[in-house]
């Protein structure tokens, strides 16, 4: 017999599907990684097929562990991160969606947002949720699910169908239909869920319409989750970890005291700061949201989530097509004037944290006849970091320590180009960790604790390594006349609501 002492990780992300085995000291063993398509019906909207998302998780678990070089029976236990928002619903009878996933970036609810916003009841939504009218979160896409899909609002009165954040219908389907919950960290960005009370909310779900007969169990991050059936992956798995990507990446990233800040560089970027059990309410339009809750205790964090980062890479190379491969932003943004102020607001599906303003649309302002791709390609990688100063100046404003380092993550932090300019647009130091993978590393830790493989947050804090930093060079008067450029886009490319 060979013992379990393996964790793995499924990481559903926006573009891809990822799973990855970990030894009990956080080594990463092998992966297996998936892009899968991305669905626009319409300008604004975003939508996922769920079957895609379904069949890949299962593929990428079997690549994963044909990577690691180990059979089923040695993973002591599963973890899920998944990208967060992202909604459906299925049928409990069958399975089977209604519809595809409503992807986080979907706009097409703003204008629900915008009348619910006029009649007064952004107070109410964030007092209980931390989060703010938008059509980011959850609840607006449950409901336009509901109105849109023939029948779904009557049988979902009914009992027949389920809704489900992506780690919730991964875990129905990986328990073969057996198990309906999410953890706190899901449920804290539906804008249903009271993250005081840790419970759902009549009176949010009356302002939503949205039948509580539909709503998943809401458990610990590190609870137990229930089992795979044998007949999935030969062996029976438990699951014993789940936290929407932003968190499980904070927890990969051990941000574990008060005031520890990780930034996530993906399709989208994401800094959370943890605030211990202090849930802080923000006056500048950052988010409070649920860390983690482990074995019934509470840690919560203060959000900026920017829509576009990495997106704005994906554009220049599908979109202009003056890249090829993401990894060419780097040389291009190398070799551009540096005299040259052009500004890129990725805007493409509005602004989010600190703006949040779902109208606005993106530009390029400061062009000449001698700007070309190397300008682009900088002002893309660029927006980045002025997207992060936007973010980091809301949490000192909300009182909180200015972070003297920025732990980093996500796909663009290969990027050592874009890790300088960070450093430098920011005047903090930015440090990338050994495992660059954090978000997989957190949902592993996660099911690491919910198992009893790891038995506290220091082993965890143990097994986290910096793989370098970067110290910011540029003199301070140039880092502020940049921003202020910047500040200049963001204010022409506003909506005005
Ligand atoms: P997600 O989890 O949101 O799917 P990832 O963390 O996998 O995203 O990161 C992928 C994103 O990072 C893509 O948007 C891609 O364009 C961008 N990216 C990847 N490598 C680089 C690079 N070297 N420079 C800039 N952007 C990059």
């Amino acid at each position: 017999m060979t013992t379990p002492d393996h964790l793995l990780a499924i990481d559903q992300g926006t573009t891809s599907t990822r799973a990855m085995v970990f030894d009990r000291e956080g080594r990463p063993a092998g992966q297996a990684q998936k892009e899968f398509p991305q669905h626009f019906p319409q300008p604004g909207w975003v939508e996922h097929e769920p079957e895609d998302i379904w069949r890949d998780t299962c593929s990428v678990v079997e690549g994963a562990l044909a990577g690691a070089g180990i059979a089923a029976g040695r993973v002591a236990a599963v973890g899920i991160a998944n990208q967060r928002e992202t909604s459906l619903l299925w049928d409990r009878e069958s399975g089977e969606a209604l519809h595809r996933a409503i992807v986080w970036q979907d706009r097409r609810t703003a204008d629900l947002c915008d009348s619910l916003r006029r009649d007064g009841h952004e107070k109410l939504v964030q007092a209980r949720t931390g989060l703010l009218l938008d059509p980011y979160f959850s609840a607006t896409k449950i409901a336009w699910l509901l109105d849109q899909v023939p029948e779904a609002r009557a049988r979902a009165e009914r009992g027949e169908i389920a809704f489900g954040t992506i780690d919730t219908f991964l875990l129905w389907r990986l328990t073969g239909g057996q198990v309906h919950a999410t953890d706190a960290t899901n449920a804290a960005r539906t804008m249903i869920f009271d993250i005081h009370r840790q419970a759902w909310d009549q009176e949010l779900l009356d302002l939503f319409d949205i039948p509580a007969a539909i709503l998943p169990e809401v458990r610990d991050s590190n609870a137990d989750f229930g089992a795979t059936p044998a007949g999935l992956f030969g062996v029976p798995l438990p699951i014993t970890g789940i936290a929407g990507d932003q968190q499980a990446a904070t927890v990969g990233q051990a941000c574990f005291t008060a005031g520890m800040t990780k930034s996530t560089y993906g399709t989208g970027c994401f800094a959370l700061m943890n605030t211990g059990d202090e849930a802080v309410t923000s006056t500048n339009r950052l988010l409070t949201t649920i860390a983690y809750r482990l074995s019934g205790k509470t840690t919560y964090a203060l959000e900026g989530s920017i829509f576009a980062a990495g997106a704005a890479i994906q554009w220049l190379r599908d979109g202009l097509k003056i890249i090829t491969a993401a990894t060419e932003s780097e040389s291009l943004a190398r070799d551009a004037d540096p005299d040259q102020a052009v500004y890129l607001v990725p805007a493409f599906t509005g602004l989010g944290a600190p703006y949040w303003d779902a109208h606005a649309r993106g530009a390029i302002l400061g062009l000449t006849r001698a700007s070309g791709p190397p300008e682009i390609a900088r002002a893309a990688l660029d927006a980045v970091c002025y997207q992060t100063r936007d973010l980091l100046q809301a949490m000192t404003a909300d009182g909180a320590q200015p972070p003297n380092t920025l732990r980093v993550d996500g796909g663009m932090v290969a990027n050592d180009w874009l890790m300088q300019r960070l450093a430098d647009l920011n005047g903090c130091t930015v440090e990338r960790p050994v495992v660059a993978e954090t978000t997989a590393l957190g949902a592993a830790a996660l099911a690491g604790l919910g198992v009893g493989l790891m038995s506290s947050l220091d082993d965890i804090s143990r097994t986290w390594q910096s793989a370098g930093q970067f110290d910011p060079v540029m003199a301070a008067d140039e880092r502020d006349r940049r921003y202020a450029g910047w500040q200049d886009a963001v204010a022409r490319v506003r909506s005005g609501d």
